[in-house]
């Protein structure tokens, strides 16, 4: 099953919640786990194209195969009393409206609102909000086209759910690369641009070289990176072989590597087997041949790659294509609850595993890291000073550059999960950053934030870009 694309994968098609009966492979699964699932995907999003069916899930290992996890809804997923209902009414067959509404409650519960990060990530231009950016580091201007904020199958333990699931008042939108260039035009100091979405390879040759090409203008000499955060080479690799457009799309990757810039896809690579097909080799032999540099990143997650030796041979792998190991993030609790969660304790454990059997070349990795509020945290080490053990943290990313680097300490708690649930240790009262990082977000909580602005862009709401 991992061999060449077989033709009746090759054309995509997304199957949804609305389809979801015609797939022949889940007739394997019992009709308990088949309801189960039907549940989940009225209330989570579902999405899945053929190349994943056909060429990455093994489906005698269904359900625990980690594909399988990674792109079907699963039971776990919702609180039992929600997934009973849901189930109780599919099995009625009830109408759909009755379905929709018992779903849609679910989720209004389930959305996320860490601590409104959009009030501090987006940015301004002459006092008006620029609602499809971030930017939170420096250097790093994060941009979301309005017309990739889709993807080609969707990751059951992804956070940007809301976007997905028809909550049209939840919608990030921006239409114009106009306001992009004059931002940066203003701003010297950003020296890369990541296109993020959704995935924004899954916009069309012509629509990307719109934006793209925008970057090129000779006053954005500053703006030497452009990054694409994408998961098309291992989710659907056609969109680089035989899809229309694809050649219009890697002639545009050469043309910003010819312009003198680099270009960086950071690939969203979760499992080892996503790079095991022929057709994932040749999308990623096709992208390096233009000369942009493929960098690997994904979440540590539950029930798919919580074990050192998955990672250990997917940075092998990394390495040997061509791609370049990057960062292992903690997966945010978002809508699936703690189903895919991994406490910070066991994934240093399972990092410093895998780091330890591979050479240096796949040791350009980093983490585990949690991208939180005030910047990127390394979980970096755990260490016992007298009787006390502590987390070793520091900032690889943050929003005042100077505290990247420097340790700090957290009491050593296995449950803990998140840096929120983490508190100083060795007797100090709060984190080294905490006074400096209240002023930073006062002072970006300035008069031009208002309500309106949320209900137009809540995208950001969700969080930083973690994984792309
Ligand atoms: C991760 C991230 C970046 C990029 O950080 P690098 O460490 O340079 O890859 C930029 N902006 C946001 C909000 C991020 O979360
Ligand atoms: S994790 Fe990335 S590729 Fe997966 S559904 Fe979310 S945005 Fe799309």
């Amino acid at each position: 099953m991992h061999g060449a694309t077989p033709s009746g994968a090759r054309n995509y098609r997304a199957y949804t919640k609305r389809n979801i009966d015609h797939l022949p492979q889940l007739e394997k699964l019992d009709p308990d786990e088949r309801l189960s699932m039907k549940a989940v995907a009225q209330v989570l999003p579902f999405r899945v194209n053929p190349y994943v069916l056909t060429e990455l899930i093994d489906w005698d290992r269904a359900p625990e195969d980690p594909i399988y996890q990674l792109s079907f809804p699963q039971p776990g997923m919702l609180e039992p009393d929600d997934l009973a209902r849901m189930r109780d009414l599919l099995a009625r067959e009830s109408p759909e409206t009755e379905i929709d509404a018992a779903a849609h409650r679910i989720r209004v519960r389930l959305n996320p609102h860490p601590a409104g990060q959009m009030e501090y990530n987006v940015p301004h231009l002459e006092g008006v909000p620029l609602p499809g950016m971030q930017h939170k580091y420096r250097e790093t201007v994060l941009f979301f086209p309005s017309q990739g904020q889709t993807c080609h199958a969707y990751c059951t333990y992804c956070f940007r759910w809301a976007q997905f699931t028809g909550m049209e008042e939840l919608k990030f939108a921006h239409r114009e690369t106009t306001m992009l260039v004059r931002y940066l035009k203003e701003h010297p100091e950003v020296t890369d641009v990541l296109f993020t979405g959704g995935d924004p390879l899954i916009m069309s040759a012509a629509v990307l070289r719109r934006y793209v090409a925008a970057l090129l203008d000779p006053e954005l000499a500053h703006v030497t990176n452009i990054r694409i955060g994408t998961k098309a080479i291992s989710w659907w690799p056609n969109r680089f072989l035989d899809d229309p457009g694809a050649d219009d799309t890697l002639r545009l990757f050469e043309e910003v590597v010819r312009s003198g810039r680099h270009l960086a896809f950071m690939a969203h690579v979760t499992h080892p087997r996503e790079l095991a097909t022929e057709a994932a080799r040749e999308a990623t032999r096709r992208i390096l041949a233009t000369g942009a540099v493929i960098r690997a990143q994904a979440p540590i997650v539950r029930h798919v790659n919580d074990r050192a030796s998955v990672w250990a041979e997917m940075w092998r792998e990394e390495v040997r294509l061509g791609m370049v190991p990057y960062y292992m993030f903690i997966a945010r609790n978002t809508g699936a609850k703690r189903y895919f969660e991994v406490p910070l304790a066991r994934a240093h454990e399972i990092f410093g595993r895998a780091f330890r059997q591979v050479s240096g070349l796949a040791r350009t990795v980093r983490g585990p890291s949690m991208s939180a509020l005030p910047g990127k945290v390394l979980i970096s080490g755990v260490a016992r000073i007298g009787e006390e053990q502590a987390f070793v943290l520091k900032f690889l990313q943050s929003r005042e550059p100077s505290w990247v680097g420097r340790p700090f300490f957290a009491r050593y708690d296995p449950e803990a999960a998140w840096l929120t649930d983490l508190e100083p240790a060795f007797g100090a009262r709060k984190f080294f950053y905490r006074d400096a990082l209240d002023e930073i977000l006062a002072a970006r909580r300035a008069p031009a934030w208002h309500e309106p602005l949320r209900s137009r862009s809540p995208r950001a709401e969700f969080g930083s870009v973690e994984w792309e």
